[in-house]
């Protein structure tokens, strides 16, 4: 964690004229450097590390804000939690692996394509899209 210097999440909520406390500074910053997709206890977790006196509903109601603003993006990787990650990260979609839990990110160029091609053969322009992939290792 960078020290005092604004997180990528808090320059984001000023630019859009948001308030922040203390608390949503220190919660904004515990998200700005996750790399992974955590849900609200774990981001509780991380943020009691560095401020005891914040609580898990406060850590509910800003996730819930900063999603609210379009800075977070709300995953449902089926095993109901709700993830969060920065909404402007790059394009990717999600692997989900059904023994541990990991999630890995991938892209495919192939995979854009096709989808843009199906939405033109239905009418459509394609505007957004989201893939999550369920698998299990490969045994041998
Ligand atoms: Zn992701």
């Amino acid at each position: 964690m960078s020290g005092q210097a604004i997180s990528k999440i808090e320059k984001l909520c000023i630019d859009k004229n948001m308030r922040m406390t203390e608390q949503r500074r220190v919660i904004a910053r515990v998200l700005s450097s996750a790399k992974d997709h955590p849900d609200v206890e774990e981001v509780y977790r991380r943020t009691a590390k560095i401020d005891q006196k914040i609580s898990i509903a406060t850590v509910y109601r800003t996730v819930r804000l900063f999603e609210e603003a379009g800075i977070l993006e709300r995953h449902d990787f089926r095993d109901g939690r709700a993830r969060y990650e920065l909404a402007e990260s790059h394009h990717h979609d999600h692997l989900i692996d059904l023994e541990t839990g990991n999630v890995i990110e991938f892209q495919s160029d192939e995979i854009e394509r096709l989808q843009e091609k199906i939405a033109a053969e239905l009418g459509f322009e394609l505007v957004d899209h989201r893939l999550e992939l369920y698998g299990s290792p490969k045994k041998g």
